[in-house]
């Protein structure tokens, strides 16, 4: 178990900008006890130990920094998706159902959970871990003939 990141406070959380939490997917105890019982459920459906940490520590983050920046309490507040789309309610991107609270996204990737949180409206983080390993163009030389690696 990890300690709890540490999260801004509440008034540079409302100050304009992306605020930005890096975290590891080591769940912190009392991380699972921020998401609601569908969202226990849809992590413990993940097959790795890896992805279920990174999914159960985004969620708790959103909700602690949601917590922070609104007052309400963090296990109440609702994260909801809704399809741009075709209008369901099961898929599409998550936001927090309380009007005039932040918005956030979540990128998770290799054991790293990445939480952007922001009140001046919609945002996209990503991240990606980088590897050591060579790449297959890299490969390609000396396994392929002339005229297989000519792309
Ligand atoms: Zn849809």
């Amino acid at each position: 178990m990890a300690p709890s990141p540490p999260i801004a406070s509440a008034d540079a959380l409302r100050r304009p900008g992306i605020h930005l939490v890096l975290s590891t997917g080591d769940r912190w105890p009392g991380a699972a006890h921020l998401l609601t019982t569908a969202e226990r459920a849809r992590a413990d459906a993940f097959r790795h130990e890896q992805s279920r940490g990174e999914f159960v520590v985004g969620r708790a983050l959103v909700r602690r920094l949601v917590a922070a920046a609104t007052g309400l309490p963090a296990r109440e507040i609702p994260i909801v998706q809704d399809c741009l789309r075709c209008g369901s309610d099961r898929h599409g991107k998550p936001r927090v159902g309380v009007v005039g609270a932040p918005q956030f996204s979540v990128s998770h990737s290799g054991g790293w959970v990445l939480v952007g949180v922001s009140q001046d409206g919609a945002l996209g983080v990503d991240i990606e871990t980088v590897s050591d390993r060579p790449s297959l163009l890299d490969l390609a030389p000396s396994v392929l003939s002339a005229t297989e690696s000519e792309v």
